[in-house]
């Protein structure tokens, strides 16, 4: 890395989609970038489920950010986790495996994302947790494969009525996230394990998708949703719409419908798809600049992504809000894009990025909105272009396998998927212990390090706030 003493540095916070496009769009700065993360990869999201479902491998979503980054000379990257960040001092506090630091910023992009809210009930996530990391899908595979081995076990035993409990499989939240998880796990069990087990039949499983909501993927247009919920149906998912979910225990959930009706599922295994909380980062910089966060947390940015009185520090992607833009990769990466260059355009003389300055607020351009039903099956809406079926299906395929990290990442994608979609197989079911325990195992852990009064550093955050190091 070259630097320079008179360099302007720019710190990111988090290599998502927002901190990682950013340092690569300052690739030819003359600036010093320091990205800063709790992770020490990058995360493409969108393909969680496939993780969840033994798809996909971890690395194949989450490769090393410093990997990504190996060959751009004017990045440092960095494991921490920020915990606060004083915009007057302009500096940064850090905490990296419980080391506290502090680091100094000329430019900052504020790239935190967001976590999973249970709508104030924490409690839920016990039982159904939401997955927004790579942790969360190993959980989830390893509850999701588990689950299986119980009706197995339970049915052989005769004991019928657990058989049906663990084989019924409740998704919470049908956006596109929920929608995924629910056509992955109807062929999960309808295909994958049809021949595997002896004494249950997973094309028996029970598979539920359900949202408060009255329609399935909100953000989409009318027939889309009309035609993604017959889809699920065919699949044998049920949509149970308008449902809330008001209380959820370790074998099922209790929802009510729009005539304030309560039910009962019997469920072993619930995913939370629904709800997004911004990083904690977000109301702690409004706080500073005296802004209110909205109802998900986000701070509203000025039109040029910045916080008012602070031109230099932009904050992207999923903790901000402007002009109702959606939570999507796009937003964050064109965002990131946008800062980049003003960045760049600012720094003036040889170390410009860009001569001409960058004036226009920033403008989001939008490409479409996609998702998968089941394998060769998919939505997409690309302006007013409405696609269904198999070509959109083949749009969903080149569009992730672009956007997928690293050459090597889309050829293991790749093959995996001609395992999966062409074939029957899956071949990433392997679950660890530590998998399916782990995160209520570090909860105690977590509990006794705060009651012996030690500092973990990341315990600040809360629950979310944990570094991922895998
Ligand atoms: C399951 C799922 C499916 C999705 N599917 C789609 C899809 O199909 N299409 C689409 O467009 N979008 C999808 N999204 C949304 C998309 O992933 C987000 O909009 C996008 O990731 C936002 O980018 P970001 O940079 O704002 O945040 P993120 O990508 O979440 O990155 C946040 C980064 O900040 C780091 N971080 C957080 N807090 C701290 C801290 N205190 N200190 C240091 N680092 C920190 C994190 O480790 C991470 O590196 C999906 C999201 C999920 C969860």
């Amino acid at each position: 890395m070259n630097t320079t003493e008179n360099r302007p540095k720019v710190l990111i916070i988090g290599s998502g989609f927002g901190g990682l496009f950013a340092a690569r769009a300052l690739k030819r700065a003359d600036v010093d970038i320091q990205l800063i993360a709790r992770t020490t990869h990058h995360l493409f999201q969108p393909l969680l489920y496939q993780v969840a479902t033994g798809i996909l491998s971890p690395g194949e979503i989450a490769p090393a950010t410093r990997e990504v980054l190996a060959r751009q000379d004017n990045v440092q990257v960095e494991l921490g986790e920020v915990t606060a960040v004083d915009l007057d001092a302009r500096t940064v506090t850090a905490s990296t495996l419980g080391v506290p630091r502090t680091l100094h910023y000329d430019h900052l992009i504020v790239a935190a994302g967001a976590n999973q809210s249970w709508f104030g009930h924490d409690e839920f996530a016990d039982y159904a947790p939401g997955m927004k990391s790579i942790d969360d899908a190993l959980e989830l595979r390893g509850r999701i494969f588990g689950a299986f081995e119980l009706a197995e076990l339970a049915a052989a035993e005769g004991r019928t009525a657990d058989a049906r409990a663990h084989t019924t499989f409740v998704v919470v939240g049908a956006g596109p996230t929920g929608v995924e998880m629910a056509g992955q796990l109807a062929e999960l069990s309808h295909r994958t394990l049809r021949h595997d087990f002896r004494h249950i039949d997973p094309r028996d499983a029970k598979i539920y998708l359900m949202d408060a909501a009255d329609a399935v993927l909100g953000s989409f247009d009318e027939s889309l949703q009309r035609k993604t919920r017959t889809a699920m149906e065919k699949l044998g998912v049920d949509v149970l719409l308008e449902a809330k979910v008001v209380d959820v225990d370790a074998r099922g959930l209790d929802y009510e419908d729009a005539d304030g009706q309560r039910h009962r599922i019997d469920a072993l295994t619930k995913v939370w798809a629904a709800g997004v909380a911004a990083s904690p980062l977000a109301s702690q910089l409004a706080d500073q600049v005296g802004l209110e966060v909205d109802r998900s947390g986000r701070i509203p940015v000025r039109p040029d992504l910045t916080l008012p009185g602070h031109p230099d520090v932009y904050v992207i992607g999923d903790m901000m809000t402007l002009d109702g833009l959606p939570g999507v990769a796009q937003v964050a990466i064109q965002q990131a894009r946008y800062a980049a260059k003003k960045i760049g355009s600012s720094l003036g003389g040889r170390a410009s990025l860009d001569r001409r300055a960058v004036d226009e607020p920033f403008a989001y351009f939008d490409k479409g909105n996609m998702a998968t039903i089941s394998r060769f099956r998919a939505i997409a809406e690309i302006g007013r272009l409405k696609v269904t079926g198999f070509v959109a299906w083949l749009l969903w395929l080149g569009v992730h396998l672009v956007y997928i990290i690293g050459f090597k990442s889309r050829i293991t994608t790749l093959l995996h998927w001609v395992v999966s979609f062409l074939g029957r197989g899956r071949s990433e079911r392997t679950v660890t212990q530590q998998q399916v325990f782990g995160r209520l195992a570090m909860d105690q852990v977590d509990g006794l390090a705060e009651r012996a009064g030690r500092n973990l550093g990341w315990r600040q955050q809360g629950k979310e706030g944990r570094p991922d190091l895998d």
